[in-house]
């Protein structure tokens, strides 16, 4: 029926925005006299669905076969514009879009040019419709379970949420513990609730869920498939203790011959802990991990004469014998939930974090306001990170009255790579400032800032509140730290007066922003993700796909994808949950239709398009060709995503991408190069 075709062309005025540039009753015209255009019509909004019934009508009343529409981009409307003609019964790979709006009407200014432009991209589509052929879409199963890498509050949250909906969770977390993050803070912005009482009882849920498998201690080693269809492979790295023996009595951990004597990693080095270790008290799962980087028994092969953590563990819980465990399975989703590194402020040597033990950063300052901290909730200052380089008799400790932030650390800063705002600082930085002055009364407490964004629920009000106890800001950026007798001297301008300051403290404390994770690379290189600008893992649009990737069945949640509060990042974790949980529920999914094939008579068997395909998606097989044994290349349908790569690396035309044949692409450059 469809043999002979017959167009419609609908010329979209988008409002103003094409039809201020390009004369769009003009190109509608025009496209009326082109081949085989039946129907040509101007509408304001085309994706209306007055505009999209335009379409169906014709389709049914004119008998039409083929659908241009001269609009936006296909990024923006494809989609819905194949639904139009599903709708009215025609396949939907029978469409297709010239887009003048941001190809022509958005980048020209001269309007004759701009609709003359407009005529061409029309005529284009049209030659290119008339050899359009129908697709059809495949459907594949979803295996009903979910991987979530990361076991901070965003992958703790997706967890629950989709582990809750009756579906399967691998929660994998690289540490001992869940909790990230968030299991440092204090008290978090702009409520002041306390963290721990927030995120535990959620620790504590993950942890004994019956749809959750808590995988901590643990990192995906691989991941093959596609979505409905993910090929994990996980490593349980060897905590060497047995985890249903440990009961988390701690007593392993007093009489390690290490203990006290190593920097702890969650209290930021202003605290220490044993060889055999918990990170902190409310960790989940609450079992003894011994670090065999540091275990005497496990680098030198010798602990005194036994060691005395298998001396002391009544259930015999610790085994030095114990192995990296491999555990293999089977999702139809994943959610990425890495979190982020926080700004290493030795990179701002002008700061003199290194060089003096009253330059700390907001983390460090998060422990010692911290009641459970290394210091009890005290502000001293001179026991923790730089205090241990002295010997303990000659350590000086101090409760600093003169305290000083300096504001975007790392953040907002071309010198460090690091253009963007890392978006937490300046209410963290209010926070600390009001809970060191609940901890000091009588402290002067400064901020200096470039300026300050508090853009959240209730964060201008928390500002205003913490400026009205007595905190000051002042609007100058810190050129230099240096110390002066006993004391820090900082050195900046006051941009609002203009007048150079030369500001005398006991403590500095740098508000460091939030970086991209230094091991993000291994996720990267497992998932095929990408990167945007400031290196966060990129969204698949950042306004209308901002949780989905470009590989179909991956997802983002938190701070991998960018710097956001606790808040914002249950909110994307939520979101990715439900996104994760569609293919899981319907229990299938469609597999696009635009993708490669292989003319398997003339392929060569290269492997050219096999190693440009950013998805793995091409392998070589062996096939008999008129008896002969021969290689040719094989598209797996599934891991196609219709990118066309391949199509521009094979030199000999073996391999093509559906609706974007040469035969089909060729007349429409044609017709724009001879207009
Ligand atoms: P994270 O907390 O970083 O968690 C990521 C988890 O993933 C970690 O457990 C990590 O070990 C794990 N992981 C990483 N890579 C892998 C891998 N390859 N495999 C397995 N596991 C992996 N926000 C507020 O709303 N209020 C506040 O008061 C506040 N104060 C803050 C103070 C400071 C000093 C800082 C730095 C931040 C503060 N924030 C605050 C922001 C808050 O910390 C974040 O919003 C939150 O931690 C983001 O959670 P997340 O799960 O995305 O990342
Ligand atoms: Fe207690 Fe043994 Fe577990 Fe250590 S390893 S916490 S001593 S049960
Ligand atoms: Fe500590 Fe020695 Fe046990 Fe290692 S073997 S955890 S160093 S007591
Ligand atoms: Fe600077 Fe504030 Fe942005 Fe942090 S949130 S980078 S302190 S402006
Ligand atoms: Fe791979 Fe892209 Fe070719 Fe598909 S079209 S096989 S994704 S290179």
């Amino acid at each position: 029926m469809n043999n002979k075709p017959k167009i419609g062309v609908y010329v979209c005025h988008c409002g103003i925005n094409i039809a201020k540039t390009v004369d769009v009753d003009a190109v509608a015209e025009f496209a009326s006299h082109l081949p085989n255009v039946k129907v040509s019509r101007e509408y304001s909004y085309m994706c209306s669905d007055p505009g999209q019934l335009l379409i169906k009508e014709d389709i049914k009343n004119e008998g039409l076969n083929r659908v241009v529409v001269a609009s936006c981009s296909p990024r923006m409307h494809e989609l819905t514009f194949r639904k139009t003609l599903a709708e009215a019964e025609l396949n939907p790979y029978y469409l297709e879009m010239a887009n003048i709006r941001e190809q022509c009407s958005w980048v020209h200014e001269d309007r004759e040019k701009a609709t003359e432009k407009a005529k061409k991209l029309v005529a284009a589509a049209v030659y290119k419709a008339r050899l359009l052929e129908p697709l059809q879409e495949n459907e594949v199963g979803v295996e009903p379970a979910t991987l979530i890498i990361g076991g901070g509050i965003a992958g703790i949250q997706a967890a629950l949420d989709i582990a809750n909906a009756g579906f399967k969770v691998y929660l994998v977390e690289k540490t001992p513990s869940v909790g990230g993050r968030m299991s440092q803070l204090d008290k978090t912005f702009p409520t002041l609730d306390c963290s721990a009482c927030i995120l535990t009882p959620k620790m504590v849920d993950v942890g004994s869920h019956p749809n959750i498998e808590l995988l901590t201690y643990s990192e995906v080693e691989d991941i093959s498939g596609y979505i409905g269809n993910f090929d994990i492979k996980v490593r349980k790295k060897a905590r060497y203790v047995d985890m249903d023996k440990c009961t988390g009595c701690g007593i392993c951990a007093e009489e390690c011959r290490l203990t006290g004597r190593i920097s702890s990693e969650y209290e930021v080095g202003m605290g220490n802990r044993a060889a055999i270790y918990l990170p902190f008290p409310q960790a989940v799962p609450a079992k003894y991990t011994i670090d065999p980087e540091r275990c005497l028994f496990l680098t030198r092969g010798k602990c005194g004469k036994s060691p005395k953590c298998v001396d002391a563990c009544a259930p015999g819980a610790i085994d030095f014998e114990q192995k990296d465990e491999i555990v293999e399975f089977k999702v139809g989703a994943i959610i990425v939930a890495t979190g982020f590194d926080v700004f290493d402020a030795s990179r701002k040597p002008e700061f003199g974090y290194n060089d003096y033990e009253n330059v700390i950063t907001s983390l460090e300052l998060e422990r010692l306001v911290a009641a459970s901290g290394p210091t009890e909730g005290n502000i001293i200052i001179g026991k923790g990170r730089k205090g241990e380089k002295k010997k303990k008799k000659d350590r000086e400790t101090f409760t600093p009255k003169e305290i000083a932030f300096i504001s975007c650390v790392g953040s907002r800063d071309e010198t460090v790579g690091n253009e963007y705002c890392s978006r937490v600082c300046c209410m963290y930085t209010a926070k600390l400032a009001h809970l060191l002055l609940e901890k000091i009364p009588d402290a002067n407490v400064r901020v200096y800032y470039m300026d300050v964004r508090a853009f959240g629920k209730g964060f201008e009000e928390f500002y205003d509140r913490v400026r009205r106890e007595g905190v000051r800001y002042i609007r100058g950026n810190p050129s230099e730290v240096f110390k002066r007798g006993d004391k820090l001297v900082i050195k900046a301008e006051n941009t609002l007066t203009s007048t150079p300051i030369e500001d005398e403290v006991d403590l500095v404390v740098l508000a460091v922003g939030l970086e991209p994770r230094q091991d993000a690379r291994e996720v990267i290189d497992l998932l095929r993700l990408s990167q945007s600008g400031d290196r966060f893992f990129m969204e698949a649009h950042p306004k209308l796909a901002p949780v989905d990737t470009a590989t179909d069945g991956v997802f983002l949640a938190g701070c991998s994808q960018g710097p956001k509060d606790i808040p914002d990042t249950v909110a994307q974790a939520k979101g990715a949950a439900s996104s994760a949980l569609g293919p899981l529920s319907s229990g299938k999914v469609m597999i696009q239709a635009q993708i490669a094939h292989v003319d398997e008579a003339t392929c060569r068997g290269c492997g050219f398009c096999v190693e440009t395909c950013p998805y793995t998606a091409i392998e070589l097989v062996t096939v008999n060709r008129v008896g002969h044994m021969v290689s040719v290349a094989k598209v797996n349908e599934a891991l196609c995503k219709g990118c066309g790569a391949c199509t521009a690396a094979c030199l000999s035309g073996s391999i093509q991408q559906r609706s974007f044949m040469d035969e089909q692409i060729l007349p429409q450059i044609a017709v724009l190069g001879g207009m």
